[in-house]
């Protein structure tokens, strides 16, 4: 990718109208300059995050996807939509596949929607990589001519937001996710490797397309986090600087979210971004102080600030954290008990929680440098 300024389309959409979305679609491949393919093979990448119907704006929005296999349907292409959940139990991502409605938008349009845990894998190799020299990874990404990657716009209380680079972790097949947050433990080294998996992917990419209608803020990206309207859909070729111009819509510097910094400091992209237009900017909850922990996990690296805390009333003994656990650290008794000397801290407990009984319990040190960092602002 040249170190240009790339290019952003960014509109204003306040509803998951099929029509309203398609057209915007069709209007965002125009001034990207990107020609529909023609029988190809096409793989489209949403979030599935977990086993949430479409109301729940957990999960890339159905109506997204749907307008995205109409473009290429009309144009004679081959379509298999896919993803691997958060939750790396065998048959889970089947189970959200369906929940989601993606399950139902295959049955309609006939084609191929797949748990990327029931296809075939293989380990990428890449010496230049930072964390994921070699990694397993699902072989659509070989089989296919294109990749659409179509993200929801979420916070993230890990790595503070979630978006376009950050969706290809779901291209690591079940229980290899948890896996690799133990590869790749804190925020840092975590985004390195979420790059690492970028670069795997990235010849393939055709457009990333961003579900920024409906998101979640505040202590995202799954349950635990709030419901909020964004109301505005982007697409670009590049992924950095997509998710740089959605954050410029919530009044974010994105110089402050890892993958963005890092993306630079690698140089694979320039940072700056070229949009069509200025959209109004809206408030959206990013994860309190997550910035500043960006900066002192750079200076105390493994430093834990937050740790998980568990809402019994609120707990279903699912076991779902417990299988999310990268690092063994949960045992059902019947309800969770954390051990905190095996605990990576990356919240994927948190995160994978269907009834948002985890939450994160700051640290005073962290409180302290927090209050510090209000007081400068
Ligand atoms: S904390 Fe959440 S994921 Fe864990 S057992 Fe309870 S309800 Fe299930
Ligand atoms: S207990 Fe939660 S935060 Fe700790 S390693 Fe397990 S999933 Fe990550």
């Amino acid at each position: 990718m040249s170190m240009e300024n790339q290019k952003v389309y960014l509109e204003e959409c306040l509803t998951y109208d099929l029509d309203t979305i398609e057209k915007i679609l069709k209007e965002a491949f125009l001034y990207l300059g990107i020609n529909t393919p023609e029988s190809s093979k096409i793989l489209l990448k949403p979030n599935i995050l977990g086993i949430y119907p479409p109301e729940r704006y957990i999960n890339t929005h159905p109506v997204i996807i749907e307008a995205v296999i109409r473009l290429l349907l009309d144009k004679k292409n081959t379509i298999i939509l896919g993803d691997s959940s958060g939750n790396g139990q065998y048959g889970s991502t089947s189970r959200a596949l369906e929940k989601s409605g993606m399950t139902a938008l295959g049955q309609k349009y006939g084609i191929e929607v797949n748990a990327f845990d029931k296809h075939t894998n293989r380990v990428f190799i890449n010496d230049k990589n930072h964390i994921f020299k070699k990694i397993n990874l699902t072989t659509y990404i070989d089989e296919v001519d294109y990749i659409i990657n179509i993200p929801k716009f979420k916070a993230h209380t890990f790595v503070v937001y979630t978006g376009a680079i950050k969706n290809f972790y779901g291209c690591i097949p079940g229980a290899g996710k948890p896996f690799g947050h133990f590869r790749a433990p804190g925020a840092e080294k975590f985004s390195h490797g979420l790059i690492d998996i970028y670069n795997f992917i990235k010849s393939k990419i055709l457009i990333n397309i961003m579900d920024g209608i409906i998101g979640i803020e505040g202590a995202g990206p799954g349950a635990a986090g709030k419901i909020k309207k964004a109301g505005f859909i982007g697409a670009s070729s590049c992924a950095f600087s997509l998710d740089a111009a959605c954050l410029e819509v919530i009044k974010t510097n994105p110089r402050h979210i890892l993958t963005h910094r890092l993306g630079v400091e690698r140089k694979l992209f320039s940072g700056n971004v070229k949009k069509n237009k200025e959209l109004p900017q809206v408030s959206f909850q990013l994860p309190k102080g997550s910035a500043l922990e960006g900066i002192l996990n750079r200076i105390i690296p493994g430093l834990a600030f937050s740790k998980p805390f568990l809402n019994r009333a609120q707990c279903t003994r699912c076991g779902f954290c417990a299988k999310a656990c990268p690092a063994g650290a949960i045992t059902l008794k019947p309800y969770p008990v954390f051990d905190f000397k095996k605990c990576i801290y990356c919240f994927c407990c948190h995160e994978n929680c269907p009834e948002a009984a985890i939450s994160l319990k700051e640290n005073i040190l962290f409180k302290i440098f927090k209050a510090m960092g209000n007081e400068k602002s």
